[in-house]
């Protein structure tokens, strides 16, 4: 049995991202950048107000002082005039800044009688003035290799002017859930039967870890049907996800699929709870992962196991899961000899409520939780003590 970052280290040493593609910039939400960016303005690129008020000289205008209005400088255009001693120009939030002022009196700090205006507020030089270059200069660092873009990253690089860049591909990466129990939502289920649900959820995992889900049908517990869908699976995706099927059972037929088609098997144990039955491979360069079939087990190996590989794939460079302290509202007790990655829900005050029932089929409390634990073995975690929560979403 191999212990976690062991395993996580060889899948991470297997794996290459994918190929570099532009982009426009509007659908670029979510990948991964390729290059680094520099900026090739500045921002603001003028000087210009950040007020709605009276463009002035600082010096002209004191508590007290008349200046006389010369002109209007309207956003989106420039102000041609001069402003001279005792002058000043009506100006508007992001308005480029009239020659010979130096500061903006804000509007609610002046009064208007046709084109004299009373400062009731004076200003120093630069007050509600926002600088050219002040955010950003040209030839700053704006996005590097590895940032997934999020919507900051895109308020910024549209900022500057980037219509296009340039990320990896989403790689695809096909989603198999083995087992003759297996119905798809919706049918009517005979005795014995239950409801598929692997799928969808990593499909949703898949798409947050910056890749492109590919489902396919639910394969039946035989050597043969396991080795026609891993083919067709490989054949489509750059990577393939199974789960079920990998455990000691008669019926558990992925490793040894793989192996029948010419894939080597890297390792199949981790020293985890829930989830210690866990296969990594590859067949023509392309990784398997291969999860246990219980929901619980599924959702947390692909977490700590598959995500960060996923995350290579598509270019990213932090691949582990974020992490937050949240205080313990009920003890954690680990009464076994692997790492248990307990759920919990965290609130917004975060406090960290473990959900109930930790069984790796128990999908009542994954449904409640936000949040992992990883609960070292024979350890009690206090109710009070402040722990690292990991989580998959906000
Ligand atoms: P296995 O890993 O194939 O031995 O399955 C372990 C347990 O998980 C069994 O109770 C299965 O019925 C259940 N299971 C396997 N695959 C799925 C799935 N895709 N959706 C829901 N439950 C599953
Ligand atoms: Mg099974």
């Amino acid at each position: 049995m191999l212990p976690l970052e062991e395993a996580t280290q060889r899948i991470l040493r297997t794996l290459q991202s994918t190929e570099a593609e532009i982009v426009p910039l509007s659908a670029a939400a979510g990948r991964i950048l390729a290059t680094n960016l520099k900026a090739t303005v500045n921002l603001p690129a003028f000087d210009n107000s950040s007020m709605d008020g009276y463009a002035v000289r600082a010096a002209d205008a004191a508590t007290g002082a008349h200046l006389r209005q010369i002109g209007e400088a309207l956003a989106g255009t420039v102000f041609t005039g001069e402003v001279d001693e005792g002058q000043c120009v009506r100006i508007f939030t992001g308005s480029p800044m009239p020659t010979g002022a130096n500061a903006v009196v804000m509007q609610e700090d002046a009064r208007a009688e046709g084109d004299s205006i009373e400062i009731t507020d004076g200003v120093k030089p630069f007050e509600n003035v926002r600088l050219r270059g002040e955010d950003v200069k040209e030839g700053d660092l704006i996005g590097k290799v590895g940032d997934i873009l999020t919507a900051g990253h895109l308020s910024l690089l549209g900022s500057c002017g980037f219509a296009e860049v340039t990320v990896h591909r989403r790689p695809i990466i096909g989603l198999l859930a083995t087992g003759d129990e297996l119905r798809e939502p919706g049918a009517a289920l005979d005795p014995g039967e239950i409801y598929e649900s692997n799928r969808l959820t990593l499909a949703r995992l898949v798409e947050q870890a910056s890749a492109t889900p590919r489902i396919f049908p639910i394969v039946a517990d035989t050597l043969e049907a396991t080795a026609a869908s891993l083919q067709e699976a490989f054949a489509k995706c750059d990577a393939v996800v199974t789960s079920g099927g990998v455990s000691v059972g008669e019926h558990d037929y992925v490793k040894e699929a793989l192996e029948k088609m010419g894939g080597s098997l890297d390792f199949w144990k981790v020293r985890i709870k829930p989830g210690k039955p866990f296969v990594f491979g590859q067949l023509d360069d392309k990784p398997l992962f291969g999860l246990p079939g219980n929901p619980v087990s599924a959702f947390v190996t692909f977490l700590v196991l598959v995500r960060p590989g996923i995350i290579r794939m598509a270019g990213g460079t932090e691949t582990s899961l974020p992490s937050y302290p949240s205080k313990l509202a009920a003890p954690l007790v680990n009464h076994g000899d692997r790492r248990h990655f307990m759920r919990v829900h965290v609130d917004n005050e975060g406090n960290a409520q473990p959900t109930g029932l930790q069984a790796s089929h128990a999908v009542g409390t994954l449904g409640k939780a936000n949040g992992l634990v990883d609960v070292p073995p024979w350890t009690t975690l206090e109710e009070g003590s402040i722990e690292p929560i990991l989580r998959w979403s906000p």
